[in-house]
């Protein structure tokens, strides 16, 4: 399903990342991560401890914090037919040098990134969205990039859902979450792209930090 699609001269390099739409679907909470490498996973590929299936008591802790799935009856961050790239890991802890910010928690337009790129940083935009499991594995991917690589600024912008001003205007040609804009040290764009590929997302940010 790979795809190359030339957008307004900046390219856009896609991967088949599903767009799942947001109704119906909860937030991935982190009642599903678990610490440490000694978890244990039951059939359904999920953390026994934590496994709805496996505790039927479990479920209202889950529908509580909104992570549920209401057409598979489980948890949003324990379905995979919603979310092939679940991961129960819990996110690299960030050292004080990452640069990371969230610029946008509730979905709310912004006029134009251009004000918000860091003077002498490769600056990466992340569009997400709570219920993307593809978004949290880009994030464990790049929370570790931030802790060797100051020079890069992570800015994220939490979409909430496709149809959310913020969503309309930057992602109407987006095939999927996340979308990730790169730029380089001196404020030109060097590529968006979207969907989970960190190895691409590796060479732009290279790419960038060379320019
Ligand atoms: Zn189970
Ligand atoms: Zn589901």
């Amino acid at each position: 399903m790979r795809s190359l699609i030339l957008v307004c001269g900046s390219v856009v390099l896609s991967w088949g990342c599903a767009a799942v739409p947001a109704a119906s679907h909860g937030t991935l909470s982190q009642l599903s991560v678990v610490n440490g490498p000694q978890a244990e996973f039951c059939a359904h590929r999920v953390p026994a401890e934590s496994c709805t299936r496996c505790h039927p008591e479990l479920e209202a802790r889950f529908k509580k914090a909104g992570d549920w799935c209401g057409p598979h009856g489980v948890p949003e961050s324990q379905c995979f037919p919603c979310h092939p790239d679940l991961s129960f890991e819990p996110l690299p802890v960030l050292a004080s040098h990452a640069d990371l910010r969230i610029l946008v928690e509730g979905g709310e337009d912004v006029p134009s990134l251009q004000p918000h790129l860091v003077p002498d940083k490769v600056t990466v935009f992340e569009f997400y969205a709570d219920w993307c499991a593809v978004c949290r594995k880009v994030d464990r991917h790049v929370y570790a990039r931030l802790n060797q690589r100051p020079d890069v600024a992570y800015r994220k912008l939490n979409v909430v859902s496709w149809e959310s001003p913020l969503a309309r205007h930057y992602l109407a040609d987006a095939p999927g979450l996340p979308l990730l804009v790169v730029y380089d040290k001196q404020g030109r764009e060097v590529a968006t792209l979207s969907g989970g590929d960190t190895g691409a997302l590796d060479r732009a940010i290279t790419q960038a930090g060379a320019r």
